[in-house]
């Protein structure tokens, strides 16, 4: 709001973005093209005919939503190595549940929908519930703070010219049941080389994101990139590693003592008392390592 005491010194508008559909390592090339998927980074800058880069920058993320939600609906027959078949007949566990199979619970080869590659053996249930994820993840550098303002406001304004609630829908992916190979430095070439980065600060924000996905994938054998807040994956990797099903509460007064339990508070392990060292402080000591 504008109040009589401010003036508008500076208007600030998006100038450029940069995109990267970051794909599954065993999703081909040829299979990206076919969709008109972009296969490499994009950079935008706004141009003089077209100066309003925020909306083009959400017509551009809609527009490749909606080819990979073509994508997702392919269904290639799995294709299986001889050494694959091999540990698959072994197996005794659940990749996923780590439990036992049996005539109830049978073992399924999963399988790469997009790939044909074989993934893991699951015992069935655990198949059926791999299954049901809709949605596609966009990761914003620093939404939360300056960005996220042209982006949200932008997003806003798609939403009431696009039907999105059937794309919505069709947003079916089945892209979390494997563990990540990466080429890491052929990767990091194509990444550093096409954003262009200026600094090892702005690239390891993103490295640091992409390598957290990885040992989470290889650690845990859960999507680190489906999880909205990092408590909210170590809650699922506790519940999975100690395989304790927590009680459901229908006694009245039970659930009243739980909700009046939870505060909203900040918690921080802080240093209880500092002192600086350094020649500005009145008892300076020289021999001693400045702070
Ligand atoms: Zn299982």
């Amino acid at each position: 709001m504008k109040g009589q005491n401010t003036t508008i010194i500076q208007n600030h508008k998006l100038m450029s973005y940069g995109i990267y559909v970051n794909e599954e390592d065993d999703i081909s090339t040829e299979l990206l093209e076919e969709f008109d998927i972009p296969t490499e980074p994009i950079i935008y800058r706004g141009t003089g005919d077209e100066p309003d880069v925020a909306r083009h920058f959400v017509e551009q993320i809609v527009n490749i939503g909606k080819k990979v939600t073509k994508l997702l609906k392919t269904n290639k027959p799995i294709i299986m190595t001889a050494e694959e078949v091999q540990r698959y007949v072994t197996c005794q566990h659940c990749n996923l549940c780590n439990g036992g199979f049996s005539a109830a619970n049978s073992k399924i080869a999963d399988h790469n929908n997009l790939s044909g590659k074989y993934q893991q053996k699951l015992s069935n249930t655990c198949n059926l519930k791999c299954q049901t994820l809709k949605l596609v993840p966009c990761f914003f550098y620093n939404l939360s703070n300056y960005e996220s303002y042209f982006i949200v406001t932008e997003l806003g304004w798609g939403k009431l010219e696009e039907d999105t609630l059937t794309e919505k829908e069709d947003f079916y992916s089945t892209l979390t049941k494997k563990n990540i190979e990466k080429n890491e430095y052929v990767h990091a070439r194509k990444v550093w080389g096409n954003f262009g980065y200026r600094t090892l600060g702005e690239y390891s924000d993103l490295y640091v994101f992409e390598n957290f996905r990885d040992i989470c994938m290889m650690s845990y054998n859960l999507v680190q990139a489906y999880y909205y807040t990092a408590p909210g994956f170590n809650y699922d990797v506790t519940l999975k590693y100690t395989r304790i099903g927590l009680e459901l509460l229908s006694d009245y007064d039970m659930l009243l003592m739980f909700e009046r339990g939870i505060h909203g508070d900040f918690v921080q392990p802080s240093m209880r008392y500092v002192k600086a060292n350094n020649i500005t402080v009145e008892d300076y000591d020289k021999m001693k390592e400045d702070s």
